[in-house]
Parts: structure tokens; sequence; C-alpha cells
């Protein structure tokens, strides 16, 4: 896995989430691999062999979570 570095990360964001709701960069969610509050702005990306692109933890690679093992918090709630 190679870390690419991305740029423009809200575009990058839009083109390649890949659920509906796209975060906003600004958002909170919780890696329930790390088990770590982080801010969506601050997202690795990493590519493979087989050139597809992975949206990473920003505590890759410390951390092995990608896109699909964040969960939204709630601003309210401390963690
Ligand atoms: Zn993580």
């Amino acid at each position: 896995m190679i870390e690419i570095e991305v740029k423009a990360k809200g575009t990058y964001l839009k083109e390649h989430y890949p659920f509906e709701d796209v975060p906003k960069l600004s958002d909170k969610k919780l890696c329930i691999h790390c088990d770590k509050v982080f801010t969506v702005k601050d997202f690795k990306v990493f590519k493979d062999e087989t050139g597809f692109e992975y949206i990473c933890c920003p505590n890759a690679l410390e951390c092995d979570g990608t896109v699909i093992d964040w969960f939204s918090v709630d601003e309210e709630e401390k963690f």
C-alpha cells in the first residue's frame, strides 16, 4: 500500500466516498478500529497493487481502519 497525497480532499471525498451521505471535512467521525475520534479532513488515502484507492483512518498505518469503519459522532457527546 502506498500513501497518496490528496490536496483537494473535499472533491476527493465526493468522488470516492462509498456511501450516500458524504461527510463534510469538518465533521467528526469515530474509527472503530483504533477507537479514536478524528476530523474527516485528516483522512489518508492509500493505493494497493491493483490501483484501488482506500480512504483510510488518519491513524494509518498504526490503524488499519478504512472509511467503512467510520461511525458518526454526536458533537454533544464527550469522549
Ligand atoms: Zn483508526
